[in-house]
């Protein structure tokens, strides 16, 4: 059996997006100086778009980046420390204490644990996509729909979150398309509906067993128009040379894709810690303390990756507060060791 050190930490925080600065800084004024790790995606989801306008407090908007640098800077003001780090597993000890280990095998022991480490929107894969991520496609309608008014948008998807975002985005839109792999829609029965009413009044049209297959434009100009096939079996992208695949060109200004979230929660797959069928992490929510608790005593969650409805920078800051509250008011029971205290500590059989 080998040992190796590990560094003990009164906090650790996964993930530098919107809920894990929150919490961060919150964790700071409480005297936790808790260590922040950035994960694959330093800054979270907001750095991938260059206007937030609806974070409060800045009526002209602010850059996604800025607005994550100037929270950084707040956290570190306040006694956080940010480090490079993906947490690869978790795993809450007999002592209490929890183990974190990171992708480069570092390993760390905590008192208290915030899982802050968000949701990646799903995407295509097809061309254009990526080279236009920000300036004309994106996966937030309701962050960015607002610059895309009077424009032709495409909607990409046949679930709940498709038929919402079409359904929201016809308030900028001359004509909201929705282009679906399948003939019937996933989604409830009410989106359905809503997304049918706005079809019969011309405001929405429905493209079934439709597949996005390239976005044309430039990052300089924006979305220009798209490729898209058509069959009408269905999955027209995995029928090409079937002689039934039609492909067309559409003018849009603005993509729109909305085909999920995949939240970032592997790494808590070996604990205690309940998650939904997609991976969301359940929290206690209701009312009062301990909202942001998980089934794990000393794991707390906060942002998108608990939160599956809402998913808006200004709600996972929200919830980042309240978990660096909620792991203060647990970390209070608890007789404190120095942090950076090293232990020997056996690399397996922990338990
Ligand atoms: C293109 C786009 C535009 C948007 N615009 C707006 C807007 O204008 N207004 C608005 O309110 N919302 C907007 N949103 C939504 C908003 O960005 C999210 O709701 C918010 O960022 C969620 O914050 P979070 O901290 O929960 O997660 P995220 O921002 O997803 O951050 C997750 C963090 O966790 C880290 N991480 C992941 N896995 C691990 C791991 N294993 N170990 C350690 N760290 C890990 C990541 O590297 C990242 O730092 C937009 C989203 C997108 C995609």
């Amino acid at each position: 059996m080998t040992t190796e050190p590990v560094e003990h930490r009164r906090m650790i925080i996964a993930g530098t997006g919107i809920a894990g600065l929150t919490a961060a800084i919150y964790a700071g004024r409480s005297n936790n100086a808790p260590l922040v790790l950035e994960g694959d995606e330093p800054g979270g989801q907001l750095t991938l778009t260059s206007d937030v306008a609806n974070y409060p407090g800045f009526p002209d908007g602010i850059g996604g980046p800025e607005l994550v640098n100037r929270m950084k800077e707040q956290a570190e003001q306040f006694g956080a420390e940010l480090d490079h780090g993906v947490v690869s597993h978790v795993e809450k000890r007999n002592d209490g204490r929890i183990l974190v280990e990171l992708s480069d095998d570092t390993r760390y022991t905590t008192d208290a644990f915030i899982a802050a480490s968000g949701a990646s929107a799903r995407t295509l894969g097809v061309p254009g996509e990526d080279e236009l991520m920000g300036y004309g496609v994106s996966t937030c309608a309701t962050c960015d729909g607002a610059f895309f008014r009077g424009e032709d948008m495409l909607v990409v998807g046949g679930g709940d979150a498709a038929m919402e975002e079409a359904n929201f985005l016809t308030k900028f839109a001359d004509t909201v398309y929705i282009a679906h792999r399948r003939e019937n829609f996933r989604a409830e029965d009410y989106w359905i509906d809503r997304v049918q009413e706005k079809a019969d009044d011309g405001e929405i049209e429905i493209m079934r067993n439709t597949e996005l297959l390239e976005v044309h434009g430039s990052p300089e100009d924006g979305v220009d128009h798209v490729t898209l096939a058509r069959n009408d079996e269905g999955y027209p992208k995995d029928n090409l040379d079937d002689p039934g695949t039609e492909t067309v060109d559409l003018d849009v200004g603005a993509v729109f894709v909305a085909i999920g979230h995949t939240p970032n929660t592997d790494y808590l797959e070996g604990t205690d810690v309940e998650m939904d069928e997609t991976g969301y992490l359940k929290t206690a929510g209701g009312d009062g303390g301990g909202q942001t608790e998980t089934a794990v005593e000393g794991i707390f969650g906060a942002g998108d990756v608990v939160d599956h409805h809402y998913q808006q920078a200004v709600t996972a800051g929200g919830m980042g507060s309240k978990a660096a509250i909620d792991a203060d008011e647990y970390l209070e029971d608890l007789p404190e060791v120095e942090a950076g205290t090293a232990e020997t500590q056996a690399a397996e059989g922990d338990d």
